[in-house]
Parts: C-alpha cells; structure tokens; sequence
C-alpha cells in the first residue's frame, strides 16, 4: 500500500528547496504527496521563524490537526526546520501531538526519524546545537542537506534553486536567521558545478543560487586557494543547456567589484541583484549591525548600476524597527524614492525573542504606526516600480515562459490561446497569450504596457503560439498584438 505525505511550506527560497528534496527523499522511500493532511500517513511542516506571524500560522495548523492526531495515533505529525530548531520545548508544550522535531541541519535524517516514530510513539529530536558551543562543533552539527535531485520534485522541470552555502555570521540585531540555520559554510565549488550539471542535464534552464548572504559565498581549500562567487559563476557557466543563472541574497556590504564584472561579464549572468538596504537611516542601520551607512548603500547602488548597465535591483526594509522616528522613517522614503528599485519587500518589525534586538532594545513603535509605514512605504515603492516597468515598453525582453498565469483559466477560450507568464533575466514578471506548449522556452516578447509589478506584451516569434492545429514548429506563425485579451492582474 502507497504511503501518503503532506507536506505544508511557509517561509524563504531556503525552505522552498528543504520541501523539494524532503519530498524527495521520502518519495525516494514509496510515499506519494497528498493535498489534504487529514487523508496522509505522514504530516510535515517546514517552518519559518523570521516573523512571529509565520510561527502563529504553524501552531493553528497544528491546533487543528489535534483532534485528527486523537483518532488516528498511528499519523506522524512533524515540525522540520527553524521552529523546529529555535523552539523544541514551546512546540512540545503547545503541541503535544507532534512526533517528529527535526532542524534545519538534519533534515537528511527525516526519514529514519519517521521510521523511528511508527515503531516507538516516542517524540523523535533531531537538532543542531545552539551557536553558543564552539564555532567547529555547532558548524559540524549543521549539515548542508544536499541529497541528489530528482526533477519530479520541482515544480517546474527547467527551474531550480540550487544551494551555494549555508548559515549566516552577519548577527543583524532583528534577525533569527544565524541562530536557526547556523553559522555560515560554502559548499564546495566541485559539488555545486556537478548539481548544476545534473539539473541542466535533466532540463534545467535556469537555477538560482541560494545563500543567505549569497555573495559572500567563499570556499577555501586550505592550501591558499579560495574561490568566491564570481569564480564559482565563471566554473558552473558553459554548463551545456544551461541558459541563466540567478543568485540571492546579497549583503551589501560584500558586494564587490569582481562580482559586478562577472555580471556584466557572463551571458549567462542574470543582471538581476536582490540587495536588501532595511533602512535609509544610519541610526537605525547602526541598531540593526548593518555594518553600512546609508551613503555606503548609494554608492554601492550607482556601482552596480555604472558595472552593470541595465542592471535591476530589488531590496527588502523593515519598517517599525526599535526607536524608527517619522524622520528616520522618512530618511527611508527618500532612499526609495530616490533608487529606481525593481520592487521591494516591506515588512513591519517583529521582535524576535533570542536576538539581540529583542534583548537590547525596546519594540517601542505601536502597531497602527508600523501599519502606516509599511502602507506609505509600500505607496511609494509601487510608484517606482511603475515608473521602472514603464520603461521597458516598446522594448523586446526575452522571457522564460514559466506557464499559465494566474488569469489563464478565466481566460482560455477553446480556440485561442491562453494567458502565459514568465520572467526576464532582470526578474521583471511579464504576461502575454500564446500556447501552453511554450512553458519552458525562451520567447521574445515585444512589451506594450506596464503596472508597478507586470510587463504586458505580444510574442514576437517565428513560431506558432495558437493552441489548436499545431503539427510541428515548422508550422509555427506569430500571433498578432491585437488579439491580445485585456489586461490582466497577476
Ligand atoms: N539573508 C537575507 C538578507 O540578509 O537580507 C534575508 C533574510 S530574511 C529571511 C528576509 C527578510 O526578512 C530580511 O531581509 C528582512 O527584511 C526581513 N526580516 C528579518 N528579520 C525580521 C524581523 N525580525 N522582523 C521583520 N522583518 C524581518
Ligand atoms: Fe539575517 Fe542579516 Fe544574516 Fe540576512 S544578513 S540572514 S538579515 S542576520
């Protein structure tokens, strides 16, 4: 008899990845995924404790799941990932029904784990050890979980997330990420180039390199030589098949010039830089140990703009943060307003109890006022990201057509063609109609309208893009602009 998994995401790029080969590796084991936790063997959830919000989300999942635990004792409940690891004792006391604890260093042993708590009902613990322990045994306690790719796990064939490094040393004050992932280790440059290989081999057209800092990645071998990202981008480049490779996040701090070279320098260098500022205020970036100012954050911003022409960039700010004044608020409005950002993340400030901000300042600024700020904030990025998608009409961008958008059902006729999306190499969303059979190529679109987070435009091919009749790519025709559905929100 098949066994039945369900598995429940919240969080980072980090935790999309740890689900896929979680997934993997229990398939690997005879379980399929099922949609509905009330009908699965086993029930996980990867967590996320950057927010309080994501962690109240996983404690009503598990409320919920209590009465089903009741009636069936024989269902594994799991908590995997940096809940799991910050909280051990909090979830057994607020979810007693839980089987499995199980870190973000030690997903590889999930599936003995399981195993273990079928034969025994006992709570099953698997943690790495907190960063207060020497710097060698809590790093060798955080296992880079790396197991080999299989591409029925992702989503999509020809995309995938690949890890370059784990942990972070950063210590930012507001940040749970170095307690719950550890401290910060590059994989070797050899494993890396060998997934990529495997991945593109398989299909795999674009990756995105994963590191919490990505662009500090550095791996020495210890007789002098180091490699760091931009070498790491020139080995893993001529990888055959493979067509863009992405990497995030950046710390501004390591952004250096040999990075922006290779950028600009590779083909198949996305010219795309996640680079998070927090803040346009240098009191409130000293609080964080952002370890920049301000002014160091503009001149790092027209670098990447004068090495990389074209170059899009997108950050991340806090909003609220322990002693945020209106003018160290408006000090960030100005940074926005000023940027030309693709987009930005924009979130209020959580405190996080076991960081340093929690331990040393006060969350001092009340929540109407965190709202306003995240919605005024969030008012002006969308301006500038208007103002930065409006550009690109007239242009042609290449797309990666990643498949129906969201729109596509509503909109599929019988005979014409339906609603796709994808994404530039600057991570610029873009929606248009053609066949479904596209998912997975390259496509020119020629971009004719905007909105502050989608480009709109017509497929500008030699080949067929209409859903019906097509015999072969010989019999491929363009489809005109006109035909174009109104426009979409996605
Ligand atoms: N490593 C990345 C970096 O350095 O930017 C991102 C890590 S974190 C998972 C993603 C974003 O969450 C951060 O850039 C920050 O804006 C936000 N974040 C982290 N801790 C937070 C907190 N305590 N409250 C609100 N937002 C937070
Ligand atoms: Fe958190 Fe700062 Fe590390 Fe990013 S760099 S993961 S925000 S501590």
């Amino acid at each position: 008899m098949t066994k039945k998994l369900y598995l429940e995401t919240v969080g980072c790029q980090m935790n999309v990845l740890d689900s896929e080969l979680v997934v993997g590796s229990l398939r690997r084991q005879g379980y399929t995924l099922t949609q509905e936790a009330t009908d699965a063997d086993v029930i996980l959830f990867n967590t996320c404790s950057v927010r309080q919000h994501a962690e109240d989300k996983i404690y009503s999942a598990l409320g919920r799941l209590r009465h089903h635990k009741k009636r069936h004792p024989d269902t594994i409940v799991g908590v995997l990932g940096c809940m799991a690891q910050k909280d051990q004792e909090l979830i057994r006391k607020r979810a007693p029904q839980v089987d499995i604890i199980c870190g973000t260093g030690q997903l590889a042993q999930l599936p003995a784990l399981i195993e273990e708590a079928k034969k025994t009902g006992k709570l099953q613990l698997a943690l790495s050890l907190d960063r207060t322990e020497s710097r060698h045994d809590v790093e060798r306690s955080f296992e880079s979980y790396d197991p080999l790719r299989d591409p029925s796990m992702r989503p999509s064939r020809f995309q995938a997330y690949v890890r370059i490094m784990i942990g972070c040393d950063k210590f930012c004050t507001y940040c749970i990420v170095p307690s719950v992932r550890g401290p910060e280790q590059s994989r070797p440059p050899e494993h890396i180039a060998a997934e990529v290989r495997q991945l593109a081999a398989e299909g795999c057209k674009e990756i995105t390199l994963l590191g919490q800092t990505v662009n500090s990645y550095k791996f020495d071998y210890g007789d002098g030589r180091r490699v760091r990202l931009s070498e790491l981008l020139t080995q893993i480049h001529d990888t055959a098949g493979l067509e863009r490779i992405k990497f995030v996040t950046n710390f501004p701090k390591d952004m250096g010039d040999d990075l922006l070279d290779a950028v600009r320098e590779l083909p198949k260098a996305c010219p795309y830089l996640h680079v998070p500022a927090q803040s346009g205020c240098n009191e409130v970036l000293k609080r964080m140990k952002r370890l920049y100012t301000v002014e160091y954050y503009r001149e790092m911003l027209l670098r990447c703009r004068e090495k990389v022409p074209g170059v899009a960039v997108s950050s991340d700010f806090i909003v609220g943060f322990s002693g945020e004044t209106e003018e160290s608020f408006e000090k960030t409005c100005d940074l926005v307003r000023e940027s030309g950002f693709k987009n930005s993340f924009i979130f209020k400030y959580s405190p996080r109890p076991g960081t340093k901000g929690h331990e040393m300042f006060a969350d001092d600024v009340p929540e109407e006022v965190k709202k306003r700020r995240n919605n005024d904030l969030l008012a002006i990025q969308n301006a500038v990201s208007l103002a930065d998608h409006r550009r690109h009409i007239g242009n042609t961008v290449e797309v990666l057509v990643e498949g129906p958008s969201k729109n596509a059902n509503k909109r599929e006729t019988a005979s014409g063609p339906m609603q796709l999306t994808g994404r530039t190499p600057t991570d610029h969303i873009v929606v248009f109609d053609g066949n479904e059979r596209l998912t997975g190529r390259t496509v020119e679109v020629i971009v004719d309208d905007a909105t502050s987070f989608t480009l709109f435009g017509a497929v500008e091919t030699d080949e067929f893009v209409g859903a019906t009749g097509v015999a072969n790519d010989e019999e491929l025709t363009p489809i005109p602009v006109a035909s174009r559905w109104s426009l979409p929100i996605v």
